[in-house]
């Protein structure tokens, strides 16, 4: 097996090995590369890859851990393949002097077609199910290997994965990711964060298309994936992992305790989660409520809106998952990177600087009403907080309050209940909303300041592109500045601040947030051990804040907290 070392940049710190699993072989190279055989011998070979498909689902179906849901999607897409439907309709056509390949293509779309047609709205739900099944068998008659993440333990490889397939991804299944494109603050590498998954972007991943099975190291200290490594980078790797694995290990054994600074200051450690599903480990590290619930995933998981109970029910179990603390959902933030079939979204140009978030809110204020009315109704379950992202200015606070004041008269006449007491506050992440917090502050319950964009919109600098990501730092005195400026005026006006951006995971940014009043860190659930403790080993003094707002550039930042 060839040994291979790939360098990248680390952007989910860890160590971690695994399988390597290719994922999004290129198709149409693939397709036509593809040699048809003479008559019966092309129809068999479809066959042959039909059986080698349902092999590898029921095995996949059969895997431990999976969820009822995921299951029974299984089990479906096993019943789809046991179908003849698409089976004929390729005989016919291979029988006409057509490829497999082709053949199944054209079977899919058309048998996708008839479900799409049908009254039945589980039926037409199907269509989705039958391309999935028919890319199973294709990938089998391409001769792709299994990389459709089916195994457990494996460093997966791609070009760039999207953030709902991340998503579904397990701990269990996946250790690491490498890709070749992505940054930190994409939102596929804050999934993968929240996972746990070390991860390396800026990965030249075309050589290893075809290596799919070697053992694979990854290393974010070096910066490196090594792959089907010498026996002595192996044991220097193992050593390092158990390393890792006793801070971990001594982390998780205090993540239960209070977050008290060394002068008896107390600080709230919440979660950001895209799902429901991701309270329990919330929970067991230590977190203390959510300060973050991205809600587009809801939406990005479907073609079709979710209607109201879909969201109440979503939402109920997210509060009545957190012990009673506060909650802060978001209302759909849907653009940038973040794509969503359920709206129909024109492509842009400049995606992060268009169409995004409340601003579509505000446009479809139907759907925007819907969801505040499922947030309402859920209120019953647990302290809520809901948070309105990328505003601009007063206009939009306005609107959206006034739209949440319409919703809470609707369900009173309609004789539902809600908590009355529910915040309704604001993300402060763009450049506006710093030079306005003063004015902002007078008309919401809280901020939560989200880096990942406040350091894009501040520096000019798109968070996925990796050209220019020596830009991006959230430690640039013009970024500390407006954050400051922030935290300030929230407490100026006495309105609770948090952070939700991925600088509230830092331990680095920990002690100088604390010296500037931050109340609430809230990061990716896998960040929490760390930051408890690093809050409860330091002091809100430790870092004389005139001094850091005096710096001028990235470096003295760094510096200056590193030695702290
Ligand atoms: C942020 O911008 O910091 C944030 C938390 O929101 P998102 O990453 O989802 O844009
Ligand atoms: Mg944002």
């Amino acid at each position: 097996m060839k040994r291979l070392v790939l360098k990248g940049t680390p952007v989910v710190a860890g160590v971690a090995m695994g399988s390597l699993c290719f994922i999004g072989a290129d198709y149409d190279a693939l397709m036509e590369a593809y040699e048809p055989k003479e008559g019966e011998e092309e129809f068999k070979r479809y066959l042959d890859a039909l059986e080698a498909a349902k092999e590898s689902l029921s095995e996949a179906a059969s895997r431990e851990g999976l969820s009822e849901e995921e299951q029974g999607i299984l089990e479906m897409h096993l019943m789809l393949l046991d179908d003849d439907s698409i089976t004929d309709a390729v005989k016919d056509k291979v029988a006409d002097g057509m490829p497999a390949t082709k053949a199944l293509e054209e079977a899919v779309v058309e048998i996708k077609e008839v479900f799409a047609g049908f009254e039945d709205e589980y039926l037409r739900d199907r269509a989705n199910d039958i391309e999935d099944v028919g890319r199973r068998i294709l990938r089998k008659l391409l001769g792709i290997p299994e990389a459709d993440i089916t195994g457990d333990n494996l460093v997966l490889a791609a070009e760039d994965i999207e953030p709902a397939l991340m998503a579904s991804l397990s701990e269990k299944q996946v250790k690491a990711v490498i890709l070749a494109n992505g940054s930190k603050t994409s939102h596929s590498i804050i999934i993968a964060k929240s996972k746990g998954f070390v991860t390396i972007v800026g990965v030249d991943v075309s050589g290893i298309k075809d290596m799919d099975g070697s053992f694979a190291l990854v290393d974010t200290g070096e910066g490196e994936v090594i792959l089907n490594p010498t026996d002595d980078e192996r044991a220097s790797f193992e050593a390092k992992y158990e390393k890792q694995k006793g801070r971990s290990e001594y982390l998780l054994g205090k993540a239960g305790e209070k977050a008290v600074s060394l002068d008896g200051v107390s600080f709230k450690v919440a979660a950001n989660v895209s799902s429901p599903s991701e309270m329990e480990k919330a929970v067991s590290n230590g977190c203390e409520g959510v300060g973050l619930y991205r809600t587009e995933f809801l939406f990005m998981d479907s073609d079709k809106l979710p209607d109201e109970e879909k969201q109440v029910n979503a939402y109920r179990q997210l509060l009545s998952s957190a012990n009673g603390e506060l909650c802060i959902i978001r209302t759909l933030d849907i653009g940038g990177d973040k794509k969503c079939d359920c709206l129909d979204l024109m492509p842009e140009e400049n995606p992060f600087l268009g169409y995004r978030a409340v601003r579509i809110c505000l446009d479809r204020k139907d759907m925007f009403k819907t969801q505040l009315r499922a947030l309402l109704r859920a209120s019953d379950s647990g302290k809520l907080g809901i948070m309105v992202p990328m505003i601009d200015t007063i206009t939009e606070i306005k609107e959206a309050k006034a739209l949440f004041e319409e919703a809470k008269a609707e369900l009173k006449g309609e004789g539902v209940a809600f908590d009355e007491g529910v915040l309704f506050g604001i993300m402060t992440e763009t450049p506006a909303s710093a030079m306005m917090a003063d004015v902002f502050a007078k008309h919401v319950d809280f901020f939560s300041i989200g880096t990942n964009d406040l350091v894009q919109y501040t520096m000019a600098v798109d968070r996925g592109n990796q050209r220019v990501s020596y830009l991006y730092d959230y430690f640039d005195p013009a970024v500390i500045r407006a954050i400051y400026r922030i935290i300030s005026a929230a407490k100026d006006a006495g309105i609770l601040v948090g952070m939700c951006g991925e600088m509230a995971g830092d331990e680095l940014a920990t002690p100088l947030l604390m010296a500037m009043g931050l109340e609430e860190f809230s990061m990716s659930v896998s960040s929490t051990p760390a930051v408890k403790e690093a809050i409860r080993t330091h002091k809100c003094t430790d870092v004389d804040l005139e001094k850091v707002l005096a710096l001028e550039s990235v470096s003295e930042v760094r510096d200056y907290l590193s030695r702290i």
